[in-house]
């Protein structure tokens, strides 16, 4: 399979390649030229089927040429080291719960999965060296994924006192490849000593950099297997009902992965984007007008996103047509209000959300029907948001973490400091 950048479309390149840069010319994302089907008797079959062959089939016409169909389900199975169970609440509702995994966040799949694409690979003699910037859920992520991979390094960037002491204790209990470090400053400014490093020519001369990007497509498409994970699961529960699946959405990864899924014949009738007030999405589908905003801070967080970057990614799938988009992806917006009413509603009658599937819950609710079969995504475990659920819950308990031991390096915001922690003397 080939890839092709959606701002260059004469920039084709393969799998491999497509992982490795991350981000084709002027920051175009890079997108299958195909979506390949699969035949009705894998999706009669399914249930019949370990989840490593489900994911192997689904998976392996995306890396056909970069990789081996052998090496492709060794790599899944170091990365499915976990469940995604789904869990039905009523006759016609389910959950399906992607937070099993190291840091209970669904970014883990995509964290894996990617750090060991990048590992098989790198060049063996010139170890790559990954930057990120994080606000919390991906650095842990990120760490977590690329721990113990061979031939590549990780540094974190996180702004010091802003993450919660359990997103740190992800990031900084680990060690042996992975570094944390913690800046005085903001989000913004590690980013923004990411970027200068990425671009900085002379330390690319010295050490191969990557970024662990949330774009790449390494860590965009085994996302889709989730869906196929879910399928096998309520398929008996259906009994000819239309399924429904509800997704809460930020960057817009994981939702525009299921419409891949969906491409491929997977019958999934109707998904739902549940946005917070970053609603630039629900705003599209009312207006036609696509304004990206700057992000407002929520209680889900890590949906705080005003202009999702996978948004391109929707548009090519459906030819930029926005009568059809409309239809594909019905969108809603959730307020924090309703979101703290609805962890409290759910857990009266005995299941603890977090604060993304509540507002997933909101939106499938706002729309099904009769004769429908809704699930909805739980992203994170409720254990990651406690000061938000303690809200609602005045007992829910923190998870219990010790920081001691596990303290971050710690800089000021300064190139040259930063520098000295990849291993170079700055001029
Ligand atoms: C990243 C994230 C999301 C949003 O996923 P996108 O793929 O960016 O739309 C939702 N919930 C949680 C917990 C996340 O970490």
């Amino acid at each position: 399979m080939n890839y092709y950048n959606i701002q260059h479309k004469d920039e084709v390149v393969s799998f491999k390649d497509a992982t490795i840069k991350g981000l084709g010319r002027d920051k175009g994302l890079f997108v299958p030229e195909r979506i390949p089907v699969l035949p009705i008797s894998f999706f009669e079959e399914i249930e019949q089927l370990s989840d490593k062959e489900v994911a192997t089939t689904a998976l392996y016409p995306y890396v056909e040429g970069s990789m081996r169909r052998e090496q492709l389900s060794q790599l899944l199975e170091e990365v499915f080291t976990f469940h995604t169970p789904v869990v039905e609440l009523r006759d016609n509702l389910s959950v399906l719960e992607l937070f099993h995994g190291p840091t209970m966040a669904f970014k883990d799949v995509g964290a894996r999965f990617m750090a060991r694409c990048l590992g098989a690979f790198a060049d063996k003699s010139k170890p790559v060296t990954v930057l990120v910037a994080t606000s919390g859920d991906t650095g842990s992520a990120v760490a977590h994924g690329f721990y113990e991979v061979e031939g590549v390094r990780v540094v974190i960037l996180f702004p010091k006192g802003k993450v919660s002491a359990f997103q740190q204790w992800q990031m900084c209990s680990l060690g042996k490849n992975i570094t944390a470090v913690a800046v005085e400053g903001t989000f913004d400014d590690c980013q923004a000593l990411v970027k200068q490093a990425l671009h900085d020519e002379r330390l690319n001369e010295v050490m191969a950099l990557s970024s662990a990007n949330s774009i790449n497509v390494a860590r965009f498409l085994p996302q889709m297997l989730y869906y196929f994970f879910a399928y096998k699961q309520v398929k008996s529960h259906l009994k000819g009902r239309k399924w429904v699946v509800s997704v809460p959405s930020g960057n817009f990864g994981n939702i525009t992965a299921g419409l891949y899924a969906q491409a491929m014949g997977l019958p999934i009738a109707q998904f739902i984007a549940a946005n917070n007030a970053n609603d630039t999405f629900y705003e599209y589908t009312l207006t036609g007008d696509y304004k990206a905003k700057p992000s407002v801070s929520t209680y889900s967080n890590a949906m705080d996103v005003g202009d999702p970057s996978n948004f391109a990614r929707i548009q090519e799938l459906f030819g930029g047509e926005y009568a059809l988009i409309k239809e594909k992806v019905l969108a809603y917006r959730v307020s924090d209000a309703q979101t703290l009413s609805k962890i409290a509603e759910v857990a009266q009658q005995g299941y603890v959300l977090d604060p993304h599937g509540a507002v997933a819950l909101t939106a499938l609710e706002h729309y099904l029907k009769g004769g429908q079969y809704g699930t909805f995504l739980a992203t994170a475990h409720p254990q990651k948001f406690d000061a938000v659920l303690r809200k609602v819950l005045p007992d829910f308990k923190a998870p219990e973490v010790d920081l001691e031991g596990c303290a971050a390096l710690q800089i000021p915001n300064d190139y040259k400091v930063y520098l000295k922690v990849l291993g170079v003397e700055s001029k």
